[in-house]
């Protein structure tokens, strides 16, 4: 059993990692910045902590006795929250680097970054035909403005506390994840949420039609939380040390995605696309090479099966 800090724990990835740590008999300190009633899951077994993690001290308190930390904490949200709060966003800078450093002084023996596709250069995001970027396409960098250049920076950091200061640092490149207990509704919720919820809002008022950010013909792949949670187990123990790709390289279009969810639905409604709404890159995809050659393993539950979970919870949430 060890002794394990999870810094977002309030948040959608940090509420399934507590409750799967939990369950494998670990002692969880979860700590979010949110009142624990509005964390998306919490559990009176876990030691629940309400700190802000951009406060140096609040780190030291928070890694105080731990093993291990997990960095899920972030101020972020989908392609609407993010390019309208660039300067918010790179202050999420101030809870790697104090919780780093906090790790190291406090004996952590591993330490885990929560990266993101976001890092990915831009021009190799142009085209819908993504062939999926490998993990050097972060390089030459230009990343996504604001969010992307701190999950960059970040990253950095990690690296050199790894080789100046010996600490076990791991850094997987999340590429959307999704599923239930997140958030889908207020403005920083993502394309699979997000689409749900305006299809089953179409169901309750009667509507026959629905609003796309777009054209619907970028493309994205979209990683379920069971994988992402698997993802993270095998990467914080194994020996991958440069960041890595955890998503899926089920590449869809927005369109596709929206016949999913009208599939599951039952229903089939008149698209009018925005095509003045936030839209983020044309193509993305994940390149999962290097995780094959490390993990023989990749995210593989798909995007129907996790929608159709998806869809079913943020429906329960909505007609409760
Ligand atoms: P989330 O917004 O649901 O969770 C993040 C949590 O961090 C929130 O509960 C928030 O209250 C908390 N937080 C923010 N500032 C804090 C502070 N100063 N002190 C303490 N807690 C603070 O996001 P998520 O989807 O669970 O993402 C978790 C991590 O994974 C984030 O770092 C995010 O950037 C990264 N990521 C997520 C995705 C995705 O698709 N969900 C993709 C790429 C990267």
């Amino acid at each position: 059993m060890k002794k394990i800090l999870i810094g977002g724990a309030g948040g959608f990835i940090g509420g399934h990692l507590t409750s799967t740590l939990l369950e494998k008999g670990h002692a969880v300190r979860a700590v979010d910045i949110k009142p624990v009633e509005e964390w998306y899951q919490s559990f009176p077994d876990a030691e629940n902590l309400v700190l802000d993690l951009k406060e140096k001290e609040n780190c030291y308190l928070a890694a105080e006795n731990c093993d291990e930390v997990y960095n899920l904490a972030a101020d972020m949200g989908g392609m609407g929250f993010i390019e309208n709060n660039k300067a918010l966003c790179m202050i999420s800078v101030l809870i790697n680097t104090h919780l780093l450093m906090a790790a190291k002084d406090k004996g952590v023996q591993r330490y885990f970054y929560s990266s993101s596709a976001c890092v990915y250069n831009a021009a190799r995001q142009m085209d819908t035909d993504n062939p999926g970027l490998k993990e050097s396409d972060a390089y030459p960098a230009m990343a996504e403005d604001g969010y992307g250049w701190e999950k960059l920076f970040s990253e950095r950091m990690c690296r050199h506390f790894r080789e100046d200061f010996g600490i076990t640092t791991r850094v997987p490149r999340f590429h959307n994840v999704y599923g239930p207990h997140g958030t889908y509704d207020g403005g920083r919720e993502k394309a699979p949420a997000a689409i749900s919820r305006k299809v089953i809002q179409a169901q309750m008022d009667g509507s026959d039609e629905i609003f796309i950010w777009g054209d619907g013909l970028q493309t994205r792949s979209f990683m379920y939380i069971d994988d992402c949670i698997e993802g993270i187990d095998k990467i914080m123990y194994s020996d991958i040390e440069e960041p890595i790709n955890l998503g899926s390289s089920e590449m869809v279009t927005i369109n596709g995605l929206v016949d999913i969810v009208e599939e599951i639905a039952g229903i089939k409604l008149k698209r009018n696309y925005q095509l003045d709404a936030p839209k983020g890159v044309r193509g993305r995809n994940s390149d999962n090479t290097l995780i094959q050659s490390y993990l023989h393993w990749e995210p593989s539950i798909s995007l129907r099966e996790g929608m159709k979970k998806t869809y079913e919870w943020i429906k329960e949430e909505m007609t409760k």
